[in-house]
C-alpha cells in the first residue's frame, strides 16, 4: 500500500477532502460540497468529508454489478480467505484503528479497542460462510422425488450506518453481505468516517477484487440515491428511529429487502434483592460509557420497592465519580459527545426534564475539561421521578444522563417500559431466577440481560430490536444477516 494512497484516505489533512472508494481506486467525489470531521474533544479539524451526488452513487453502484457475476461465482471458500486475511489484518492494526476512532468520536481507547473488536468478530464468523451458506436436502419427497433448497446471493446491497460505532457496524453488514457472495456500497457516517476508510484499505490488502464494496461518502442525499436506485436489490440500516422509518417505507415501496435497526429507550430494572454493588457498576457503565452513545445505553433506571432509595444514592455517587476527558487521555472514563449540535440537544433534554418536574441530583450541562476548552463535553447527569408521560422519560436523548423512577413492582416495571414506544433492550438486576425468569417472559423488548448492563449479542447472534427500534423481519449478524443477504432456491428433481 503506498503512502500517498493512505494520505487521501484514513490520514487525510484538512485541505482535501476524503475520497470515495470505487471500483477499487480512491474517486474523489463529483461535488465540491464537504463538511468538516471534528475531533469532538478539542473541536480541532480532522479533515473533510465530501457530500457526493446521485451520480457518485450510480458509478459505485454500476461498478458494483458489474463485479456482481464474477465474485458470486468465486468459491464461498476462496471468498471466506479473503475474510480470513482481512481478519488477520484488522488483528494487526488494532491499536491503530482504535487510536483513528477515539480521535474522530472522543470514546475511550478501551472502548475503540472493544468495537474494533467487535467487528472483528463479524469478520470471524462471516469466514464460516461455506458452512453458514448451505441449504437443506431431503430424499424421496414423493416417490423418486429429491428436494433441496440452495441460498444464492442476490445483487447489490447498500449499507447506511450511524455515527456512533463507525467501525463495527459497517462490519455487522458487508462482510456478510460478500461472504454470500453479494456485493456493496456502504454509506457511513457523514461524522466520523475517517476509521473506516482505513478498514477498506485492508480489505483491498486482503484481495478483495475491485467493485465488490463500494465506498460514498455523504449525507441523506447519497442514501435517497441508493434508496432510488433500480440495480440495489436491498438496504441494511443503522440510525435513529425516526429515520429508520423512512429508510424502511421508501426503500420497502421499491421493491427491496430492508432490515432497519432504529433507537432505543433501555430500561434498567432492579428488584430489592439485587447484588448493589455489581448492579451499581454494571448501571453506570452502561448509561455513561461512551458518553450515553449506544443504543444499548441504559436510559431509566427503575427500582422496585425498597431497591429505589438503594440505588438511586449509589447511582449519583458513581455517576459523581465519573472521569471525563479526553479520549486517548489513560484515565478517561467517557470522553465528549459527537458534535456541539448534539451537546445542545442533550442539554435541551436535561432543561426540558427540569420544566416537567423531574429533580436534577447531577447536573452535566455546562460541564468543562482543563485544558480541552472546544470539547463538545456533557457531564454525568441524574434525573429523579421520571416518566413516561415526560419528554425525558420516553424519549431516546443518546447522552450521558439517567432518568430514576420507583415502582411497587417487576409487573409495573414491564407496564411502564410498554408505555415507550422502544423495543431495544432491557436489563434486570436480581439474585432470584424466578424473578429474572417472569421478567424475560414478560419483557416483550427484543436484547435482554440478566445482571448485565449492556447485553449486546455476539456475532454469531441476531443483534436488533422491535416496536419502534427496528423495522424489518432479518436482524444484524448471526443467522439472520446470512437470510438477508441470500434468497433461498427450492430444487425439486425426478431423474
Ligand atoms: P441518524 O439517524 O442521524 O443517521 C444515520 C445514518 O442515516 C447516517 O449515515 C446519516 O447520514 C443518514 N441519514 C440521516 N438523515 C437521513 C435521511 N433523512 N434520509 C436518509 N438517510 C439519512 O443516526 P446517528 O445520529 O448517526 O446515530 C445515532 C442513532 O443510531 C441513535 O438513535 C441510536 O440509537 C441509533 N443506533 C441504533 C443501533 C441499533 O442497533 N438499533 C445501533 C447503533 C445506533
Amino acid at each position: 500500500m503506498s503512502n500517498s494512497t493512505r494520505t487521501d484516505t484514513a490520514t487525510a489533512d484538512a485541505t482535501a477532502p476524503i475520497r470515495n472508494f470505487i471500483d477499487g481506486e480512491w474517486t474523489p467525489a463529483t461535488s465540491a460540497d464537504a463538511l468538516d470531521i471534528m475531533d469532538p474533544g478539542t473541536g480541532a479539524v480532522l479533515g473533510q468529508v465530501p457530500l457526493s451526488s446521485a451520480s457518485d452513487v450510480g458509478d459505485a453502484v454500476a461498478a458494483a454489478k458489474a463485479a456482481f457475476p464474477g465474485w458470486r461465482s468465486t468459491p464461498p471458500v476462496e471468498r471466506a480467505r479473503v475474510l480470513f486475511r482481512l481478519q488477520g489484518l484488522l488483528k494487526e492494526h488494532q491499536d491503530e484503528l482504535a487510536r483513528t476512532l477515539s480521535r474522530e468520536h472522543g470514546k475511550n481507547f478501551a472502548e475503540c479497542y472493544g468495537e474494533v473488536q467487535r467487528g472483528i468478530e463479524n469478520v470471524e464468523h462471516a469466514c464460516g460462510i461455506p458452512t453458514l451458506m448451505m441449504g437443506d436436502t431431503l430424499e424421496d419427497v414423493a416417490r423418486g422425488i429429491d428436494c433441496e433448497t440452495i441460498r444464492q446471493p442476490i445483487g447489490v446491497f447498500a449499507g447506511i450506518t450511524p455515527y456512533n460505532f463507525p467501525v463495527m457496524i459497517p462490519l455487522w453488514f458487508w462482510p456478510y453481505a460478500v461472504a454470500t457472495g453479494n456485493t456493496f456500497v456502504l454509506k457511513p457516517s457523514e461524522q466520523d468516517p475517517l476509521t473506516h476508510q482505513r478498514v477498506v484499505e485492508l480489505a483491498r490488502e486482503a484481495g478483495l477484487p475491485d467493485g465488490v464494496l463500494n465506498v460514498v461518502h455523504g449525507d441523506k442525499a447519497v442514501s435517497q440515491a441508493l434508496m432510488e436506485h433500480p440495480d440495489v436489490v436491498g438496504v441494511s440500516f443503522v440510525g435513529s428511529s425516526e429515520i429508520a422509518r423512512i429508510i424502511y417505507q421508501t426503500a420497502s415501496a421499491q421493491g427491496k429487502r430492508v432490515q432497519a435497526l432504529g433507537g432505543a429507550k433501555n430500561h434498567m430494572i432492579v428488584l430489592p434483592d439485587a447484588d448493589m454493588d455489581l448492579t451499581t457498576d454494571a448501571i453506570v457503565s452502561s448509561v455513561y460509557g461512551s458518553a450515553g452513545q449506544r443504543c444499548l445505553a441504559g436510559s431509566q433506571i427503575v427500582g422496585v420497592g425498597g431497591a429505589y432509595e438503594l440505588i438511586r444514592d449509589r447511582i449519583v455517587e458513581g455517576a459523581g465519580s465519573v472521569k471525563v476527558g479526553y479520549g486517548l487521555d489513560p484515565d478517561t472514563f467517557m470522553g465528549p459527545v459527537i458534535s456541539g449540535a448534539h451537546r445542545a440537544r442533550v442539554e435541551g433534554f436535561i432543561e426540558t426534564g427540569e420544566r416537567e418536574g423531574a429533580s436534577v441530583l447531577l447536573d452535566g450541562r455546562g460541564y468543562t475539561v482543563d485544558g480541552y476548552p472546544d470539547g463538545h463535553w456533557v457531564g454525568p447527569t441524574v434525573l429523579e421521578g421520571v416518566d413516561p408521560a415526560q419528554t425525558v422519560g420516553r424519549e431516546e436523548i443518546f447522552g450521558p444522563v439517567a432518568g430514576l423512577t420507583r415502582v411497587d413492582s417487576v409487573e409495573d416495571a414491564v407496564e411502564l417500559m410498554h408505555r415507550v414506544e422502544y423495543g431495544n433492550a432491557t436489563s434486570i438486576f436480581t439474585t432470584s431466577g424466578r424473578a429474572a425468569r417472569e421478567f424475560r417472559y414478560h419483557a416483550g423488548i427484543s436484547m435482554i440481560g440478566i445482571n448485565i448492563g449492556v447485553a449486546a449479542p455476539m456475532a454469531f447472534f441476531p443483534f436488533g430490536g422491535s416496536r419502534a427500534s427496528f423495522y424489518g423481519d432479518l436482524r444484524a449478524q448471526g443467522k439472520d444477516a446470512i437470510a438477508f443477504y441470500t434468497d433461498q432456491r427450492v430444487v425439486m428433481s425426478r431423474w
